[in-house]
């Protein structure tokens, strides 16, 4: 299948981008024996604009690798570990939900690099800091990659674990941005915030804002990571400057505004986006490329998650790749079995949190009788497995 002298490139696997997903699918390499590059255009550790929550289901996914890596990122400072959640609904209702997978938040400059470290660690990954993706073209019988350091790079296979903003993806399946599946977020840390409860994750409705919510994550060190979401649709619509709402929010919101009255901002209101999943189903794949995480749009629409499906798709792409060089198959059609994959154990959870998002969307009336009714003790594991 080849049609290229393999051992003439420079690697049989280029990994693009060492977030989540890149990390995981370096690990899941490293018993493969093939010669695996990881680059990344940042020098580690970097900030990556995010609320900060590791979901449970990323260090589950991790375990499957080896236990040992949860055991190392749990020794992680700062961290928060994570009991339970507090919701807040428009009516200002409350409701507590308790959590039954272990989980913590941790600033994503830390996470990452540890992360990061355990590839290190654990694997003859060789790390190109400093080294972003330029241009990229499939030749027959390899990936051709240039990079922003001038450097020309040849690999069997290259996968994008690059990010909401893939080069890898605009390359290789341009496609417009459909603001009905993407959502606009940001965040600021603050200190000194009153009643912020270490084990407690908050997340506030209001009809305001319902395509999307407030967040409030103690992340250890006396820190929170607050933030707001919001679909993009609604952002473009009506024109929304997010910064200034979150801003306006935590001035007045009935229950926030006396909660930040002595609070610190540290830091400016910083944004970025997040490519849902849950759409249409598209190709992530083709001849000698795969998509992972954000580039593969795989956050959760209703909660806006993606650490744990970057880190489980980077999973499914290591597999997959192993499988490509076992049996030299590196074509379109081969690779459409890490599609499935994805589709089957990450899609087909996501398209129905898209649709459970898009009907809350706008009824404020029907969040407020749903948090109302999951105070009644029957009705509550209900209303959380609805919730993820
Ligand atoms: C405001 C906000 C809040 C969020 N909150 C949460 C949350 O609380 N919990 C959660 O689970 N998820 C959250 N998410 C989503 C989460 O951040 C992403 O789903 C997750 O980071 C995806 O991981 P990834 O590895 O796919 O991409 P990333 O984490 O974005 O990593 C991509 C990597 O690729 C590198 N890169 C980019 N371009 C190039 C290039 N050209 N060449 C080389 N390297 C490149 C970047 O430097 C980066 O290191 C949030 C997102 C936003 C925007």
């Amino acid at each position: 299948m080849s049609g290229f002298p393999e051992n003439t490139l420079d690697y049989d696997v280029a990994i693009v981008g060492a977030g989540p997903a890149g990390a995981a699918c370096a690990l899941a390499l490293r018993r493969s024996g093939l010669r695996v590059a990881l680059l990344d255009k940042a020098q580690f550790p970097r900030d990556k604009v995010c609320g900060d929550a590791v979901p449970g289901q990323a260090f589950k996914a991790l375990r499957q690798l080896d236990p040992a890596f949860v055991e190392q990122l749990w020794q992680l400072q700062p961290r928060d570990d994570v009991r339970d959640s507090r919701l807040v609904a428009p009516s200002g209702a409350g409701l507590t939900l308790q959590w039954k997978l272990p989980s913590f938040n941790s600033p994503r400059e830390t996470f990452d690099a540890a992360l990061l470290e355990l590839v290190r660690q654990h694997s003859a990954t060789e790390i190109l800091e400093n080294t972003g993706l330029k241009t990229l073209s499939i030749a027959p019988g390899h990936a051709r990659l240039t990079t922003t350091d001038g450097r020309e790079i040849t690999a069997g296979l290259v996968i994008g674990c690059d990010g909401a903003n893939s080069v890898v993806g605009r390359k290789l399946l341009p496609a417009p941005l459909d603001r009905a599946h993407h959502c606009a977020g940001v965040r600021a840390y603050y200190e000194n915030v009153a009643g912020a409860s270490s084990g407690t994750t908050e997340f506030f409705l209001s009809s305001d804002y319902l395509a999307g919510y407030v967040w409030l994550f103690p992340v250890g060190g006396g820190r929170c990571n607050v933030g707001l979401g919001m679909l993009s649709e609604i952002v473009s619509a009506h024109k929304v400057d997010l910064k200034e709402t979150l801003a306006r929010v935590l001035a007045t919101h009935p229950e926030l505004a006396g909660r930040f009255a002595g609070a610190r901002q540290l830091g400016p209101i910083v944004g970025f986006g997040l490519p849902l999943g849950g759409g249409r189903t598209r190709p992530i794949s083709g001849s000698r490329f795969m998509l992972c995480g954000d580039a593969a749009s795989l956050i959760d629409p209703l909660q806006g998650h993606g650490i744990d499906t970057a880190i489980q798709s980077g999973i499914l792409a290591g597999a997959q790749a192993a499988a490509c060089f076992e049996q030299q198959d590196f074509s379109a059609g081969f690779m459409r079995q890490y599609d499935a994959q994805v589709e089957h154990k990450i899609g087909r959870k996501l398209a129905k949190s898209y649709r459970l998002m898009r009907f809350l969307s706008n009824k404020a009336w029907l969040v407020n009788a749903a948090v109302g009714l999951a105070r009644v003790p029957g009705l509550r594991a209900w209303v959380q497995k609805a919730i993820g």
